[in-house]
């Protein structure tokens, strides 16, 4: 993660260069509900592309579908949502602000990892080079104490998570004196439990209208689906069904920007595989899923495994991908070894078998599931973290830039087309130009504004190329492309512009480092 970014720069960041609107802004925002902008959605579009092509695209054995986001009611509470899809949420009297009582000591937990970061890296500064980080973790007496702590906190939130009693959290909390952040009182209520599921109704009529959900997580969708899709897509276990669409959360606490919204967009695949072989696929997904965020280039010490403290109702492994966001190491993917709970479930409630008759072993079962399930929003939030940059370009006149270093296959906008002046048919032969390029990518056309000041836009919303018609190509048929990070440039044929281009923002440069 670029080390000086923190939230408020990405939030205006994104306002600013058109990625991200608060929702109904000339209304005063909706809370957690935000819009993307014209390069905040072709941005949006991308990843969508990336997840899709790597994961239906790639894999032979995935298959993609596209289902309703209103279900029948019957299909929440055969998967649980309507029991247990609650958080357990607490007051603060003074503040009168809500907290998700889970969260809040987490966050105690994050604070002792932070001192021990803290102390390492005190480490680290007075051994310099002969520093063995491994073994001042196993030695140190302040970063064992601190460990010990950790965990200790961490087997009583356990406790506390999987207790029935709602007041073993309160005390969780008391105990570990733990403040409001805002009114910094220790004056708490009870923890409740709250469902986060959004309900409205199906119907004209209040009388005969049904109640419905507005779906908390697209993987429903593909469970009531599997049959459909195995027989018409002739799928043989193991395979997969990969969705992407939207999803509802009537979260307590909605103050991350994307991070945590109440309408999102999660990217699924369930895997369906041989009961018993869930730990093999479990692994296999794991290291499949890193191989994707890591060819990104992100740096390996922003991006790390989470065991999950206390498992779903419906699992028997879980992980998260965790990434370094500005507000700390925070869940970005969740891999889940679901057993057959949901098919089982569906199977009991619909009195459908929810069966596969595998030919190999001559015999019919429900099928185990591995689903990867990852945030657009937060991958998104993601990329902004890692890619948005502030640099001195010239220290003795001390001018900087902000750029937004997004892998090129990403970027919203691919190239821009720029006659350096709009006179002597300069902007003629960019228009030429740009209207061939616009048939191999994304591309815009800017003839307005110094050529530094439009270099400097391409920057800050992560444009990779610029294509600059000077004087020299009325004489000659040569264009400079300039690369967005090293500012380098260099003087191509324009013949060769389309080929150039398409092959640096191939998406394929992606994919194929997960071969
Ligand atoms: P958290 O613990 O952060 O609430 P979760 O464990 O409830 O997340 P899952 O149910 O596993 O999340 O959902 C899968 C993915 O969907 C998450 O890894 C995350 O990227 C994304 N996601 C979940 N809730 C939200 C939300 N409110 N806003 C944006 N993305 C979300």
């Amino acid at each position: 993660m670029a080390e000086d970014n923190n939230l408020s720069k990405i939030i205006s960041h994104c306002k600013e260069y058109g990625f991200i609107f608060p929702s109904s802004e000339i209304y005063g925002n909706l809370g957690a509900v935000y819009d993307y902008g014209p390069y905040g959605a072709p941005l949006k579009n991308n990843i969508k592309d990336y997840w899709w092509k790597a994961m239906v695209q790639m894999h032979d054995n995935i298959v993609g579908i596209d289902a309703a986001i209103f279900m029948h009611p019957t299909t929440w509470k055969a998967s649980g949502h309507i029991d247990s899809f609650n958080d357990p949420m607490i007051d603060n009297k003074d503040s009168k602000k809500r907290y998700r009582a889970d969260v809040l000591v987490e966050e105690y937990i994050a604070k002792i990892e932070a001192k021990i970061d803290k102390e390492v890296a005190k480490g680290q500064k007075r051994f310099g080079d002969a520093f063995d980080e491994a073994e001042f973790r196993r030695t140190n007496p302040n970063v064992l104490r601190n460990a010990a702590k950790m965990e200790e906190v961490q087997q009583k939130l356990v406790t506390a998570l999987e207790s029935d009693d709602l007041t073993v959290f309160r005390d969780l909390i008391i105990e570990l004196e733990i403040a409001c952040p805002i009114s910094g009182s220790k004056n708490w209520t009870e923890v409740r439990q709250f469902n986060l599921m959004f309900g409205t109704k199906l119907g004209a009529l209040a009388e005969d209208a049904s109640d419905l959900y507005l779906r908390p997580e697209t993987a429903q969708g593909i469970f009531v689906n599997f049959l459909n899709v195995q027989k018409t897509a002739r799928m043989k276990i193991p395979f997969g069904i990969a969705q992407i669409g939207k999803a509802f959360r009537n979260e307590i606490v909605a103050r991350q920007f994307v991070f945590r919204m109440r309408e999102f967009e999660q990217m699924e695949m369930q895997f369906f595989i041989r009961p018993g072989e869930q730990h093999k696929w479990f692994d296999y997904w794991k290291e499949n899923r890193m191989k994707w965020h890591k060819a990104l280039g992100t740096a390996d010490s922003d991006l790390r495994f989470h065991v999950h403290e206390k498992l779903a109702h419906y699992a028997d492994a879980a992980e998260d991908v965790q990434f370094n966001f500005p507000i700390g190491f925070k869940e970005l993917e969740g891999i889940h070894s679901r057993t057959d709970f949901d098919l089982g479930q569906h199977q009991e409630f619909s009195g459908k078998k929810m069966q596969y008759f595998d030919p190999e072993l001559n015999e019919s079962y429900v099928p185990y599931v591995i689903e990867t399930s990852i945030g657009l929003d937060r991958m998104f939030l993601r990329l902004m973290s890692e890619a948005l940059q502030e640099e001195v370009v010239d220290e003795e006149k001390g001018t900087t830039r902000v750029v937004l270093k997004l892998p090129p296959a990403l970027s919203p906008v691919k190239v821009a087309v720029l006659p350096l002046v709009k006179k002597d048919g300069l902007d003629e032969k960019a228009l030429d130009i740009f209207n061939e390029l616009k048939f191999v990518t994304d591309t815009i056309y800017e003839e307005k504004d110094s050529i530094g000041k439009r270099y400097r836009r391409m920057d800050a919303i992560g444009t990779p190329y610029c294509i600059t018609i000077d004087h020299q190509t009325l004489e000659d048929n040569t264009v400079t492309i300039r690369e967005r990070d090293s500012m380098d440039q260099e003087r191509i044929n324009i013949s060769d512009v389309n080929q150039i281009v398409l092959q640096r923002v191939d998406m394929n440069n992606l994919l194929r480092q997960l071969a």
